[in-house]
């Protein structure tokens, strides 16, 4: 076993990498996790929100109860809807209730998902009901390898993105408590893909367990590690696509992996139509408070360093508008603009042509990248100090 592992067996105090909108670091440590004795944290994942049903196959011994612990002798299926405040179901002999939420304990069956945890229901701030599952972080990693990686690849890639997960799973997990939010992440893009399973593969099982509480740290906090399926060449900078606070490991760096990757996606070409685009502009421009006209160009400003688009420029009718490459790539559709590595664009009457390379935001790790690197016969700790330059391994220790 590597000597990083034995070092790291020491219990950590892990507090966060400062960010603006946290208050003072008092506040960050008073909300670290205890080290050492208590059982794996909980992730608190949103599986659903804002839904106007919502149904719960209890499974094996899963029980469920009200607000005050009240057992609910629903069995089976549970249908929900939403009544006022109060979340609306219908008890075994068919009555209508009502409760503030409701907890299920147990083994689930949620939208064709079955997963073991806790499971609490209630009604959403705005319309309709969200379902929240409290997980074990590292059955839930497990969850996230499914999800976010190909089946096929190298248990090297799984060990890196299993540590990459946990750190950002830890980090916004600690950020969602102090801000007092009801759920610490999505299970979709904009979070962690989190795909559940009756079992796991053998290689999804060793990678979370072989790297168990093993964290990235920088200036002994952690950091939002993002990650991403291929930067084409070059990763880029969180502070200029996040807005977050600028630190070494986040900042890109040159890729020559991913290019030699089989994936299909390597390289893209689109044409986007300038009215489409306008269309989908205006609530940006609205909310900047730009009147937008008949857009005439989409021209990209290249940022020198990471050689990605870090803005669009847009000409209309009204004057010129400056569009983040990142919000252009999120209003036009992420799969649309598959990444801002834009190599070279050739703008028409109605419509600008865009050729580009690889697939997503382009921070941290490079998923097809680290892949290549692992196949090539470098470990998930090369990986991550190639994509995390500057980080730190260390290892949260919590008890099995
Ligand atoms: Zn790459």
């Amino acid at each position: 076993m590597r000597a990083l592992f034995a070092a790291a067996a020491l219990a950590v105090l892990v507090g966060f990498f400062s960010c603006r909108e946290l208050p003072t670091r008092e506040m960050v440590l008073l909300a670290s996790y205890p080290t050492g004795l208590e059982d794996a944290p909980e992730v608190r994942i949103a599986l659903a929100t804002g839904r106007d049903e919502l149904e719960v196959e209890l499974l094996a011994d899963a029980t469920a109860a009200d607000e005050a612990g009240r057992p609910i002798r629903g069995g089976g299926v549970l249908r929900l809807g939403r009544s006022g405040e109060m979340v609306a179901y219908k008890s075994a002999d068919g009555r209508a209730c009502e409760a503030k939420l409701l907890h299920v304990e147990g083994k689930v069956l949620f939208e064709g998902r079955s997963f073991r945890g806790r499971l609490e229901l209630s009604p959403s701030s705005g319309k309709g009901l969200d379902a929240v599952a409290g997980l074990k972080i590292e059955e839930y990693l497990c969850g996230v390898l499914a999800g976010e990686l190909p089946r096929g690849f190298h248990e090297e890639t799984c060990k890196a993105q299993a540590v990459c997960a946990r750190t950002y799973a830890l980090y916004h997990s600690r950020i969602a408590r102090v801000k007092g939010r009801k759920w610490d992440m999505t299970a979709g893009t904009s979070s962690q893909v989190y795909r559940s399973a009756a079992s796991f593969s053998a290689k999804i099982n060793i990678a979370v367990n072989s790297t168990r509480g093993l964290v990235m740290t920088w200036d002994e906090r952690l950091f939002s590690a993002f990650y991403s399926s291929s930067c084409g060449g070059h990763t880029d900078d969180a502070s200029l696509v996040f807005g977050t606070d600028p630190i070494t490991p986040l900042s890109g760096v040159n890729c020559p992996y991913c290019s030699k990757a089989g994936h299909k996606w390597k390289e893209w070409e689109i044409r986007v139509f300038h009215d489409d685009a306008a269309r989908k502009l205006l609530p940006f421009a609205r909310d900047k408070g730009v009147v937008l006209g008949e857009v005439s160009a989409l021209r990209p400003v290249f940022c020198e360093r990471t050689r990605r688009a870090r803005s669009i420029m847009v000409d209309h009718a009204f004057g010129k508008l400056e569009v983040p490459s990142h919000a252009f790539r999120t209003r036009l559709g992420t799969s649309v603009l598959r990444s801002t590595l834009i190599t070279s664009f050739t703008g028409g009457q109605d419509s600008t042509a865009f050729k580009g390379r690889g697939w997503g935001h382009g921070v941290g790790m490079c998923q097809w990248g680290a892949e290549v690197m692992a196949r090539e016969g470098k470990d998930y700790s090369d990986i991550l100090r190639h994509y995390y330059p500057g980080r730190r391994l260390k290892r949260v220790e919590y008890a099995r």
